[in-house]
């Protein structure tokens, strides 16, 4: 028998289906070639069970959604302490591309925006591999299954990413990089361009929702300091400029991607990932959190509701 959680999310798409506002992100060629009307939402309870409906099985590229797990990865590497010196916590009011950093300290004002997670990838250690192939391969160890760049994405932002060899340049010139700048936003970049579904994100989310145990592996990938770190930081600013709006009205630690996935996480409970394209002016899917937010409401997601 179908289960009533997939006529549930069916619903969630459906109710949501006249939200046609917004664009693909264009600053990146390919991705602008993104069909608008794809749709997807799954969820994964931390037992390990998926749920998934639309385009479940699309493939998608991670972009933003990479940087919580980029910053565990560094976390377990260095400590919190070692990454906190080099990256801030505090939310930045900004866009996630913007060039600036902590005017006092000279660090990137947190791992979300793109200045911290440049700063964060490069402080991801790498052993006979690149950093990036560590990250890959937390990746493949999240949701399960091989997961890979997609080359040509990762060419045509590497062709266009002037801006964030800009943030790179900046972060080397007030000694905040411990990469050398081309190497670190070539990796930054090829970790953005990780191709994965919403079974995968709600996957990778669960395991943070489960405190770093993968849920049907029972490998622990992050310590449950590290996550409660990482959850903390997607709960002030991984929506970037929304980040209030969103806390306030879907109330879950967050993070969105400019390829139109968003993941959510409810500790201890649930890992959720939806998927949309067209996306509103801070560069977080319209659809995507329009589906965030009946998902939060209806299941009593929000974590400030009493009871
Ligand atoms: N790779 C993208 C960039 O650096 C990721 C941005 C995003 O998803 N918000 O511009």
């Amino acid at each position: 028998m179908r289960s009533p959680i997939l006529d549930y999310l069916d619903a969630i798409v459906e109710q949501t289906g006249h939200i046609d506002s917004g664009a693909p992100a264009d600053y990146i060629p390919e991705l602008a070639a993104a069909d608008p009307n794809r749709v997807a939402v799954a969820l994964c309870t931390v037992n390990g069970t998926v749920y998934a409906v639309g385009d479940a099985d699309h493939e998608f590229s991670i972009q933003s959604m990479s940087k919580p797990f980029a910053y565990a990865l560094a976390i377990e590497d260095h400590g919190l302490d070692y990454v906190l010196e080099r990256v801030g916590v505090e939310p930045s009011g900004e866009a996630f591309n913007e060039l600036s950093l902590d005017p006092e300290t000279g660090r990137p004002r947190n791992p979300m925006i793109n200045a911290g997670a440049i700063a964060t990838h490069a402080l991801v250690r790498r052993d006979e591999r690149p950093a990036v192939e560590r990250i890959l391969a937390l990746f493949s160890d999240l949701a399960q299954r091989p997961v890979e760049i997609d080359e040509g994405l990762a060419a045509s932002e590497l062709a266009t990413g002037d801006r964030n060899l800009g943030i790179a340049y900046l972060l080397h010139a007030s000694r905040r990089l411990a990469g050398e700048p081309s190497a670190s936003v070539e990796g930054y970049i090829r970790q953005c361009s990780a191709n994965v579904t919403v079974r995968d994100l709600a996957l990778m989310a669960s395991t943070l929702a489960n405190g770093g145990v993968q849920p049907n592996t029972g490998r622990r990938l992050f310590s449950r300091r590290t996550t409660r770190q990482v959850l903390s930081v997607m709960a002030s600013c991984g929506m970037y400029d929304a980040a209030g709006d969103w806390f306030t009205s879907v109330g879950i630690p967050a993070k969105s991607g400019v390829a139109g996935g968003i993941i959510g996480v409810l500790p201890g409970q649930v890992g959720v990932a939806v998927f949309s394209p067209r996306l509103d002016g801070h560069g977080n899917s319209a659809r995507g959190v329009a589906m965030m937010e009946r998902l939060s409401e209806d299941m009593g997601l929000h974590l400030m509701e009493a009871g």
